[in-house]
């Protein structure tokens, strides 16, 4: 997992460490001067010079300690390129590198801190914020709406084979895990296949799956199975989509009836995090095209990059609600910051 902008980041840190020593053998030569200064200092107060107090100042405080803006478009020129390689959208790299520049220019390092550390430390912070910038509790949000009304709808978009339909599947085991009865809708009427996987998925989990014809209307399937929970008392309703048909346009105007129909209660946008970029545009489109209140990212394990897990919250303004880490039903972990920033920066 991650293993590409580990190692990226692994190298960049070596580089900064490499850069440090030279900045560090120059002081050494500094200080030599800085005695000469000193010694040119001393003359001036007993009078034989003048002017030089100030440069003194300058050459103790500011060049030894203080970061400046040229050290951190040095910073940033690398930064930038490993980010962007590692899949990070554009505009996201430019966010960090942004956020970066305001919180390093005119910094005062301690004696014994590193600036490599600084920076990858500050890195992890500005990642963290664009990750935490849009929270949600997946599981509070199940409970406390089942409060109001049951069945929850829930409804799944996004391409086809990304790990759609088994992440329905996850979805399911988990809140049964948690006690919650689920019935699935084979809402993707466009390909027959889509149907007889979601039923092989129920027939493993021991869920009944509502289903109508290859090519029927999927909102009136989705309509059924919302129907079929309230007889039967079941909490939610996992419902899958189509993530292609023969026009872009007929997509979207399928995904907007069936959420004009069925009225879901959160819609969840699906895709490979391996995708990268091409993963971060079509959750873009998606939200603009019928809104999203979240995506999961699936094949996390098989990520080396991580950079659409970065980018996507912050491209969509909606919150991961969960990453896909495997082929098993409970391959499914809940979205934490703190979990992906360890895999991403691990030992570094
Ligand atoms: P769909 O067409 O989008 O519904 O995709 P499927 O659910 O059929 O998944 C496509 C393939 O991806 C299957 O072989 C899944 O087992 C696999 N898959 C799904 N999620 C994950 C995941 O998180 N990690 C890995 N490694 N494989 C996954």
């Amino acid at each position: 997992m991650f293993k590409f902008l580990k190692e990226k980041l692994s190298a960049f840190k070596k580089k900064l460490e490499k850069r440090e020593e030279e900045i560090e053998k120059k002081k050494v030569e500094e200080r030599k001067e800085e005695k000469e200064v000193r010694e040119e200092v001393k003359e001036e107060r007993e009078g034989k010079k003048v002017g030089l107090l100030s440069k003194i100042k300058t050459f103790v405080v500011e060049r030894e300690i203080v970061i400046d803006e040229k050290q951190v478009e040095d910073i940033l020129e690398d930064l930038e390129i490993i980010l962007l390689e590692s899949d990070v959208a554009f505009e996201v790299v430019e966010e960090i590198a942004a956020k970066l520049k305001e919180r390093l220019v005119g910094r005062r390092r301690k004696i014994g801190e590193k600036l490599s550390d600084i920076v990858i430390n500050e890195l992890k912070t500005i990642i963290q914020e664009i990750l935490d910038a849009n929270r949600f509790d997946f599981d509070e949000f199940v409970q406390t709406r089942l409060r109001e009304k049951r069945p929850l709808n829930i409804i799944f978009v996004g391409v086809n084979g990304t790990g759609k339909t088994t992440t329905i599947a996850k979805i399911a085991k988990r809140l049964m895990d948690f006690g919650y009865s689920v019935v699935l809708a084979a809402g993707d009427t466009f390909r027959a296949g889509a149907i007889e996987q979601l039923e092989e998925h129920g027939r493993r989990l021991g869920v009944k799956v509502i289903k109508h014809k290859p090519g029927a209307d999927p909102a009136a399937v989705i309509y059924d199975a919302i129907k079929h929970a309230e007889s039967k008392g079941i909490d939610v309703v996992l419902a899958d989509t189509a993530g292609r048909m023969h026009t872009k346009k007929n997509l979207i105007d399928q995904l907007e009836k069936i959420k004009r129909v069925t009225k879901p209660d959160l819609t969840i946008f699906v895709d490979e995090s391996i995708a990268g970029n091409d993963a971060v545009e079509r959750a873009r489109m998606f939200n603009e095209a019928v809104g999203i209140d979240g995506s999961i990212l699936t094949k996390i394990d098989a990520d080396p990059k991580g950079g659409t897990a970065i980018s996507i919250s912050y491209v969509t303004g909606r919150p991961v609600l969960f990453l896909g880490t495997g082929q098993e039903y409970d391959d499914l972990v809940k979205f934490d910051s703190k979990w992906l920033i360890d895999r991403i920066f691990g030992d570094i």
